[in-house]
């Protein structure tokens, strides 16, 4: 095991991670920025070191000062978290020239998976469906165009080296084809250093499921059930669920072993994700894979029991996968809400500042991850993720019920943030019932007080 792992990351994941590490008895070095000194992940790590100023590309994605910090504190490995370098190759290539573990895959694997058509194509030869599109990345507007025809209207053009909902356009008709293919190359460069987009049949009310996959160093690789990640807006996630209430016990196997046979091909150590598009009548298509430990992996933990951070750190460091579930014996519902400082009405524009109030929910089943507290401040470098109120039932039932008395009683002052919004959401009778797709918020526009 390891000895000192540096946390490259700051928030709730952070925090979420030092848990991890002292309930495995290894010591943690937090990273921090110049606006984050009095962050919780700073008080809680053994070690800490000063990185940068507040700018992301500063600090948080500055590659030598944070191998240095690793260096000069003696942490023999470093977990990325999520966002920030979590999914950069040259990051965990600096990490190896450094002799340092970093707990994710090999650079190669990251490659291969963060360019997404190169992850299509691998699936596709696999024999796992992908959504109807293009064969690999598309230069030539006119053969663009040629391939949407074929494929028929409407499409969706995605950047390869896309994430986090960024460098997709949907076109839905010959006319705005061209111009929409060319800003999707000009937002992939701008965002991602790369014009390469290609192009897939946009579906009409798909639900995003994806499989949670843990893998070993001892020839062992399983999932351990879906999330429905359908509740999104602009394509980012804002609620997730386990299990997905559009699933059933064949479909689970079906989708479960193509998530597992895509990840064993890969000889896949750690936590990853297969994430895969459901449509309307059942079909499913592998979309990507994300090689991290993702924001909405605390759902999978409430209905398994098991730890996956530690799980995750446990299998880099060598060690066996202490469970073998594969899908089976999952309990109960969870369902996770993002709370965000934002302001709905405001077309969600960012809302920091100082905490002036805070108290969050309990009782049964309630679960929340934060690096908040009253008097500390968001800074308005960051990702506006407050917390993540996660609540577990007996059944979808109870864990809404749940949900609401939480969201009810979660009080949070100085900023403005989506509770309320969330609370909605939760309450809607079509989200109630279990019938979300990705189209749910464009379809209820009413639940957006922005739009009015
Ligand atoms: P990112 O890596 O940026 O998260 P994804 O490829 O995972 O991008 O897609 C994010 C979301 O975009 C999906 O969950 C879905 O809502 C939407 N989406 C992506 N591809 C399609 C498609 N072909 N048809 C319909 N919706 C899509």
């Amino acid at each position: 095991m390891f000895k000192k792992i540096l946390i490259a990351n700051r928030g709730e994941i952070a925090l979420r991670v030092i848990r991890a590490c002292r309930e495995l008895g290894v010591a943690t070095v937090a990273v921090y920025s110049e606006p984050d000194q009095e962050s919780l992940h700073v008080r809680f790590a053994d070690d800490d070191v000063c990185i940068g100023p507040g700018p992301s590309r500063l600090s948080y994605l500055n590659i030598p000062g944070i191998i240095a910090a690793a260096e000069i504190t003696g942490a023999d490995a470093i977990h990325p978290g999520y966002g920030f370098l979590a999914e950069s190759p040259e990051f965990a290539e600096a990490c190896a020239e450094s002799k340092i573990t970093f707990i994710g895959p090999p650079a190669e694997q990251i490659r291969l998976m963060g360019d997404k058509a190169a992850a299509r194509k691998l699936a596709k030869d696999m024999g796992v469906p992908v959504v109807p599109g293009s064969n690999g990345s598309i230069e030539n507007p006119a053969e663009a165009l040629k391939t949407a025809e074929e494929i028929g209207f409407p499409v969706i053009i995605k950047a390869a080296a896309g994430g986090g909902g960024k460098g997709m356009r949907v076109a839905d008709d010959a006319e705005s084809f061209t111009h929409a293919f060319q800003l999707a190359r000009n937002e992939a460069l701008a965002a991602f250093g790369s014009a390469s987009v290609y192009v897939e049949k946009y579906l009409s009310a798909p639900r995003h499921i994806e499989f949670q996959i843990m893998g070993d160093k001892h020839g062992r690789v399983m999932h351990v059930g879906e999330r429905d990640c359908s509740v999104q807006r602009r394509h980012q996630k804002l609620i997730e669920e386990a299990p997905s209430p559009g699933m059933n016990k064949e479909l689970r196997a079906r989708m479960g072993d193509a998530a597992v046979e895509l990840a064993s091909s890969i000889e896949y150590v750690g936590a990853g994700t297969i994430e895969f598009l459901l449509d309307e009548d059942g079909r499913f298509y592998f979309m990507e894979m994300n090689t991290r430990i993702q924001v909405e992996h605390t759902v999978t933990e409430m209905t398994t029991n098991f730890d996956l951070v530690k799980e995750q750190i446990r299998t880099v460091a060598g060690e066996k996968l202490s469970f073998c579930l594969n899908g089976g014996s999952l309990r109960g519902h969870a369902i996770e809400c993002r709370v965000n400082a934002e302001d709905p009405r405001r077309d969600f524009q960012p809302c920091p500042g100082t905490i002036t109030a805070y108290h969050p929910p309990g009782g049964p089943g309630v679960r929340v991850d934060t690096h908040i507290y009253q008097g500390c401040t968001i800074p308005p470098y960051y990702d506006s993720l407050i917390a993540k109120v996660i609540v577990h039932g007996l059944n979808r039932e109870e864990a809404l019920a749940r949900m609401t008395q939480a969201l009810d009683s979660f009080i949070v002052e100085g900023v403005t943030t989506t509770i309320p919004f969330l609370r909605a959401v939760i309450c809607h009778p079509e989200f109630a019932a279990g019938a979300v797709d990705t189209k749910f918020l464009e379809r209820h526009k009413d639940l957006l007080p922005a739009a009015e």
